[in-house]
């Protein structure tokens, strides 16, 4: 399964695990997902095995990451919001319990 991780922490070096590829997501300096790695705050590359990197060349663009501690940036809150522009916070119903 990919795995987020940055340019400096790199792939994980586990065997039978071969992450030879990385590919930036969307909108990367500037991305949501973050590098993985216990401590470490930069934004993430995905890396991606033999496999993934197959599905990839063919089209996917969409991947689970890997269930191991992904961690995602949020936007700053704004004191005040332009009627233009979309509120950082979400606007779905959240329904406790
Ligand atoms: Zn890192």
């Amino acid at each position: 399964m990919p795995i987020a991780r940055c340019a400096s922490c790199g792939a994980p070096n586990r065997k039978g695990n071969a992450y030879g590829v990385a590919v930036i997501p969307v909108g990367y300096p500037d991305c949501a997902i973050v590098c993985s790695v216990p401590g470490c705050e930069n934004p993430a590359l995905i890396w991606l095995t033999a496999w993934e990197t197959a599905e990839f060349n063919g089209g996917r663009r969409i991947f689970n990451l890997s269930g191991r501690s992904p961690k995602v940036r949020l936007a700053e809150p704004r004191s005040h919001v332009a009627s233009d522009e979309p509120s950082p916070f979400c606007s779905m119903p959240v329904h406790a319990g």
